[in-house]
């Protein structure tokens, strides 16, 4: 043991001691290559231009390649294409004074042309191993395509579902969006001595998801003490895990827009948090605090400058105004050094000084995109993601036998598979519900197709709804057309699917929706297929949590699908025939009614929360006139094919020590006919605090496998690590006192126990 320990020392001194002759001999190389640097070809590190492919601003990059040879280019977005991107790279290492190479940067979100199910999705199925090996295959194929920065992960918090940018995260959980945004982190950066692993890019810093009525880029404002508990922890996750890079965000934090916004920047990120990257911009953020009303171009990037943000995203505000802020005295010179030797350590760590086209290997990307074992992965994956809201009497699985309606504008869309954010997926060859079905199927079940609506009544929503190449393929037939045709395929089959939803552009980036109920024309196109009498099962299409209270209502069946990513037909099949049993469970809670939001599950009790005996409209209590305060799905909801049971919760103590641990433990059983997959999930609730506390927050949870029939006892343990916040010193303590402790399938049918913390 003696032995051991002493061992363990010695290799802890070895590696710090090889850390810091890494550090030392990354310093003098920087130091010699700084002190040949012109003030002008620092700023150029601090220059991320586009390539003049695909934006998601109105601005684009123009002559990128002189300002290349001149050196006032650090980094180029969009660029997917490893030629193109070795050609570039060329031109910075063999054209520019200092050869310095370049970032390449790209959103490569939820894979790359292997593209797994949305954030919001992935999220659901609550497996970190998945999820980091998700990252791991977006970076090897993206690094082998020449890629060597990602914007991703994006862990917001959100809990709002108007937002459409909800898709892009992990949902309103701080506990599991920081599990989430760790596994990430180490996905795609993993050892970055090897060229299949890239710069993750932590984002979107800070609070962007909590925008004022959900609408994009919008106000947000909140207390402190909400930041650090609640929305701040995903952000730190990531930085724990050593993300490299940071973006900031659009919205304003305390007034100060991000990007401007020192405190966060500084204080928080490097100061308290320790980060010790470097912090990229939003896509023309510095730009846009003219119009947040801070200040000129030339104050505002000053601003961004003195507050901790290093490199400026297509606006060209560094670039073009920080010699003349330097002259008159508004910025420093440290301050433009710190920024370029931060953008120069990146380069250094990747690897590029070594060798600039270390990422681009065109063998690579021959062989190692898009391969079939990759979309295998995705498969398995996607499946893992869908979530089965609803299944009366046992609806699903269906049978491979007789025939099937299957109808909807989702049924057969290659270009709305994969969902928001997977600008280099190949989305037009990508198998559309129909093309997986009949594929898989399709030589035991007769499939009856049939479009049945357009997506929404309003072709001006649908234009705007299917952007970027995801049309829905508008058809020119009236409604009553449409639905004629649907119901004749019906009546010709023995079992309804129909494919309903939103279109992959409906949420994502400016995708706000202030309605989150199915739209309009598929409603009642669903009514009538309901009206047929045969039984229905609602595939729902979605990037958000959608109001679906008149679909519980009257629908037998609901698979929640998300978008699937590239296999996401293949993987709907798989579950809708029982190959595979679905176990996703909802990072989101869904509202019954819009007006609810947010109905998040860890909110706080009030003076007058609704008691026990309390009906849902009790006057003087904290609730609405016209609908009750429970969401429609809560927080961790998700059925199986098969049943799960729960016994009570055991302790096997009621007191937790400082410093100690108790273990809380249960059995569950598969009581159904089924294997199956349940997350089990532990939830804690400080009775009393020195500041208010949440009525339940998320501490663990479990992936379970159980063979029908079978029994495991589970067991959590928890310390007094889980039970610290931040209290209004911003300090994070645990306080003595009474807890509650809950297990269960979801955040709202649990087991309970109580201990004390001493
Ligand atoms: C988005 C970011 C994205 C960036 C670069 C912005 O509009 O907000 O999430 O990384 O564009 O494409």
């Amino acid at each position: 043991m003696k032995f051991y320990k002493i061992s363990c020392t010695l290799a802890l001194c070895f590696l710090t001691y090889v850390g810091q002759a890494q550090n030392t001999k990354m310093n003098t190389f920087i130091n010699s290559l700084m002190n040949k640097m012109t003030l002008e070809e620092k700023l150029g590190q601090l220059n991320l231009l586009t390539s003049g492919d695909a934006v998601t601003g109105s601005v684009v990059s123009t002559g990128v390649e002189q300002k290349i040879r001149e050196g006032k280019v650090g980094a180029l977005l969009n660029m997917t294409k490893v030629a193109d991107i070795r050609k570039a790279q060329q031109l910075a290492v063999d054209g520019s004074r200092l050869k310095i190479p370049m970032l390449f940067g790209l959103d490569v979100v939820h894979g790359y042309k292997t593209t797994f199910p949305i954030p919001l999705a992935l999220s659901c199925s609550w497996d970190m191993d998945m999820i980091e090996r998700s990252a791991q295959i977006a970076a090897i194929e993206a690094s082998a395509d020449g890629i060597n920065w990602t914007f991703s992960p994006m862990v917001d918090i959100a809990r709002d579902p108007r937002w459409g940018r909800i898709a892009e995260g992990s949902g309103e959980d701080p506990y599991l969006g920081s599990k989430i945004a760790a596994a990430m982190v180490k996905g795609y950066q993993g050892d970055l001595s090897k060229n299949s692993n890239i710069l993750a890019c932590v984002k979107h810093f800070a609070l962007y998801g909590a925008a004022e009525g959900g609408r994009d880029y919008n106000t947000t404002d909140m207390s402190r003490v909400r930041m650090y508990n609640e929305y701040f922890p995903p952000y730190k996750a990531a930085v724990d895990a050593g993300a490299m890079t940071v973006m900031t965000s659009f919205n304003e934090v305390d007034g100060i827009p991000a990007t401007a916004n020192r405190w966060l920047m500084t204080d928080v990120l490097r100061k308290q948090w320790g980060f010790n990257g470097f912090v990229v911009t939003d896509y023309t953020a510095i730009n846009e605090m003219i119009n947040h009303g801070i200040g000129d171009l030339k104050t505002v990037s000053a601003l961004a400058l003195h507050a901790g943000t290093d490199m400026d995203m297509v606006g060209e505000g560094f670039i073009g105004t920080l010699k003349q802020s330097l002259q008159e005295g508004k910025v420093t010179l440290n301050e433009i050094n710190i920024a370029c030797r931060r953008i120069l350590e990146a380069k250094y760590k990747l690897g590029l000084f070594d060798d600039p086209y270390r990422y681009c290997n065109p063998e690579r990307a021959q062989t190692e995109i898009y391969t079939a074992a990759q979309r295998q992965e995705a498969r398995k994956a996607a499946a893992e993601t869908f979530v089965l809201l609803k299944n009366q009497q046992n609806l699903l699985p269906l049978k491979k036998q007789g025939s099937i309606a299957l109808i909807g504008p989702l049924a057969d869309t290659r270009e709305n598979m994969t969902g928001t954010w997977s600008v280099s997926a190949d989305i037009k060859n990508i198998p559309s519900l129909r093309e997986s079905l009949q594929k898989e199927v399709g030589s035991q079940v007769k499939i009856n197709y049939a479009k049945g609506s357009n997506l929404t009544a309003d072709s001006m929503l649908e234009i705007n709804s299917t952007m970027f190449g995801r049309s829905l393929h508008r058809d020119g037939r009236t409604a009553e057309e449409l639905k004629k045709e649907a119901l004749a395929a019906a009546a010709q089959s023995d079992i309804i699917v129909a494919a309903l939803g939103e279109s992959s552009e409906m949420t994502g980036e400016a995708a706000s929706r202030a309605d989150i109920s199915l739209p309009d024309t598929q409603k009642e196109l669903l009514a009538a297929l309901l009206a047929t009498g045969k039984p229905v099962v609602l595939v729902l299409f979605a990037g958000r949590p959608m109001t679906l209270t008149w679909e519980n209502q009257h629908v037998p069946a609901i698979l929640n699908v998300w978008f699937g990513g590239c296999e996401a037909g293949a993987a709907i099949t798989d579950v809708l025939f029982g190959d595979a049993t679905p176990s996703g469970k909802l990072t989101t809670s869904f509202p019954q009614l819009v007006g609810q939001i947010p109905v998040n599950y860890n909110h706080k009790n009030t003076g007058r929360p609704l008691a026990g005996n309390d009906k849902w409209f009790t006057k003087f209590r904290s609730n609405y006139l016209d609908v009750s305060n429970d969401p429609l799905y809560p927080f961790g909801y998700g059925l199986s094919y098969t049943t799960f049971s729960y016994s009570d919760v055991t302790l096997n103590s009621n007191a937790l020590k400082a410093g100690g641990k108790i273990t809380a433990s249960v059995t569950i059983t598969n009581t159904g006919k089924t294997d199956g997959v349940e997350i089990a999930q532990l939830y804690i609730r400080d009775m009393v605090g020195s500041i208010t506390r949440p009525v339940k927050e998320l501490k663990g949870f479990q992936r379970i496998a159980l063979k029908a029939g079978e029994s495991k006892q589970v067991t959590f343990d928890i310390t007094e690590n889980d039970l610290k916040f931040y209290n209004s010193d911003l300090k994070f303590v645990a306080e003595p006192g009474d807890f509650k402790v809950f297990i269960g399938g979801n955040s709202r049918d649990v087991k309970e126990a109580a201990f004390k913390l001493q």
